[in-house]
């Protein structure tokens, strides 16, 4: 039983370790190092101490310490697993992990075999190296939030973007928020996150349009290549969207030398 001390006390603050149905309780959120990023500085070292409205749920209450959901794979409460709907108790002590390939499927939040994303416009050049790849990305750099919201409803595409309020907002399922500002390291976060080494197809994808390259004879080209092309090259292939031309020509070079950069990492 509380004795009157305690009750004063509970008063004066306004919480309630109870199980008062109109009050606020304490929490107490430890989060794994790889999502301490996402934190406030000053909140980074300690479990994070939060008041919140009684039958709030793990997914608002993570979110509201600025971690996204789709950074999340694993919600402990008191030791046992919780899906992102279950409703915080007084006292909780709530443990928070990313995405692991070792989580139980029981218990992790994320699904896996994702291999299909959207790029918001401010990721360009990662868009570009993972279509270099041979990865499925949809990036239009003039798209605004509406339009990457509205193809993940239609496709269930993962959200690749540095906008976190963007990443937290309820239509999207899966996501990665790239930690890197470089696209190198950002491609090789994505193709670590979504476990995409073993699915990787260097130059089977248009750069620009995300089309599917198809060898093409030469004879179907001539009219699209400039002279010293027509002269050099004999292996061509071309978009099955746009029609943009491709051959393995010089300037390959420098792309088979960053997807080796990328594979090697
Ligand atoms: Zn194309």
């Amino acid at each position: 039983m509380p004795d009157d001390n305690d009750r004063k006390q509970k008063e004066i603050t306004g919480f309630s370790t109870g199980a008062n149905p109109t009050g606020r309780v304490l929490i107490s959120i430890l989060f794994d190092k790889a999502l301490r990023f996402f934190l406030k500085r000053s909140q980074r070292e300690d479990p994070v101490d939060r008041a919140v409205d009684y039958k709030t749920s793990a997914k608002d209450v993570i979110e509201a310490c600025g971690v996204p959901h789709p950074e999340v794979d694993l919600i402990l409460v008191d030791g046992q697993s919780v899906r992102f709907g279950y409703q915080i108790r007084a006292d909780s002590r709530v443990e928070v992990f990313p995405y692991s390939p070792g989580h139980d499927p029981a218990s992790r939040l994320q699904e896996r075999g994702i291999e299909a994303f959207v790029a918001d416009g401010h990721l360009g050049k990662l868009a570009r190296d993972l279509r270099l790849l041979g990865i499925d990305v949809l990036y239009d750099n003039t798209a605004a939030d509406r339009d990457l919201l509205m193809i993940i409803r239609m496709t269930g595409r993962a959200l690749l973007s540095r906008d976190r309020r963007l990443l937290m907002h309820g239509a999207i399922k899966n996501g990665f928020f790239p930690r890197s500002q470089q696209p190198l390291e950002q491609t090789v976060e994505v193709i670590r996150r979504f476990e995409l080494s073993s699915k990787l197809a260097p130059f089977t994808r248009c750069l620009r349009c995300n089309g599917i390259l198809n060898p093409a004879p030469k004879e179907s080209v001539l009219g699209r290549l400039q002279p010293l092309t027509k002269l050099y090259y004999n292996d061509f292939s071309q978009c099955s969207l746009c029609g943009q031309t491709y051959w393995r020509g010089s300037h390959i070079e420098k792309l088979q030398k960053r997807v080796r950069a990328l594979c090697n990492q």
